[in-house]
């Protein structure tokens, strides 16, 4: 990307359809939430958490991640730590984010499910008044626990309410989404969408498997997707968005440097793919890094930038008239 293309990309709306709000808590954060928690965390300070913050693959990361995620207690932890990612958002010009929280971690950790949906809306309402960053909520389950009482968990929020729809993530190997067929079933049934991550560390047949026995509208991730050319067919057919997250996918080792990256044979298979940050204070790095970096790192076109957020535009579950407002505010930059 030249220099007047990467103005072009820091000033254009983005959408982001995959961003894990504990996955934006900052070294930072981490420390003034433990002391003020009175939690003790084994890093003295923010270059031993940056240290941390190195991983080998998906549960190295899972597994600092849910031990930063205990720093989270309060309604005020979890609206500070939102409106850190909503400030990013505007700083970066992203119009609107679908969000995703993991409350069986924090449910674990002592946090009713009350607590951390009032601090995550109180976010969201002041980000949407203050700064125009629009923005919704997808509660995950998490795959590698048991699907028992997920679907008490999912009504618990619906009467909350907030939650637009319902995901599935945390560590993928030997954990196939059919486990969670009903509990997919019960928030379709209540009106809510469905994604799920699959194809990330996962087989092919996972991301079948998530749109057969699940139902989802989008693969998040499905980078696995293309040792299969039968998918790739049925993906690129039925224009299943793929949200690809690329800084994410070098860090856990998925590919050895984003040289690498398939998101390049994605996009030219005619695959509907978006970009995202996934968990950025842990990955090196919020949304337009990751676009600008990948776009350079494989020679993509500024077109492909254009294309990519168009698919997010498609592919997000913001209503009709939101969207044409994004497209319309996308079409002055191509
Ligand atoms: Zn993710």
């Amino acid at each position: 990307m030249n220099t007047l293309e990467k103005k072009k990309l820091a000033e254009m709306p983005k959408i982001e359809l995959h961003l894990h709000i504990e996955g934006s808590l900052e070294p930072e954060m981490l420390l003034s939430l433990a002391e003020k928690n009175q939690i003790s965390l084994p890093y003295n300070d923010v270059d031993a958490v940056r240290a941390a913050y190195r991983f080998r693959d998906l549960q190295s990361f899972l597994n600092l991640y849910y031990l930063a995620t205990q720093c989270l207690k309060t309604e005020q932890d979890f609206y500070a730590l939102t409106l850190a990612y909503l400030r990013h958002c505007r700083d970066e010009n992203i119009v609107y984010t679908e969000m995703f929280f993991d409350p069986q971690t924090h449910l674990e950790h002592g946090v009713p499910l009350a607590v951390s949906m009032a601090g995550i809306a109180a976010a969201q309402g002041e980000a949407e008044r203050e700064w125009g960053v629009d923005s919704a909520l997808i509660l995950c389950f998490e795959r590698d626990r048991p699907a028992e009482g997920t679907i008490a968990l999912l009504k618990d929020a619906e009467k909350i309410g907030g939650i637009i729809g319902v995901g599935l993530d945390s560590a993928e190997r030997n954990h196939p989404p059919a486990k969670f067929a009903a509990t997919f079933a019960a928030a379709r049934a209540l009106g809510l969408h469905r994604v799920a991550h699959a194809g990330e560390e996962g087989p092919p047949e996972y991301i079948l498997e998530a749109l057969d026995k699940l139902g989802v509208e989008r693969i998040d991730h499905g980078v696995r997707a293309l040792e299969s050319p039968e998918l790739v067919e049925r993906l690129r057919a039925e224009q299943i968005p793929l949200t690809v997250c690329p800084f994410s996918n070098v860090a856990l080792g998925g590919f050895g440097n984003l040289q690498q990256h398939n998101v390049a044979r994605l996009l030219e298979s005619g695959l509907k793919v978006t970009i995202n940050s996934d968990d950025p204070a842990y990955f090196g790095g919020y949304l337009t890094a990751n676009i600008s970096d990948t776009w350079d790192a494989l020679g993509l076109s500024f077109e492909q930038t254009i294309q990519v957020q168009k698919n997010a535009i498609d592919g997000c579950f913001a209503q009709a008239h939101k969207k044409r407002e994004m497209y319309e505010k996308l079409s002055v930059y191509g």
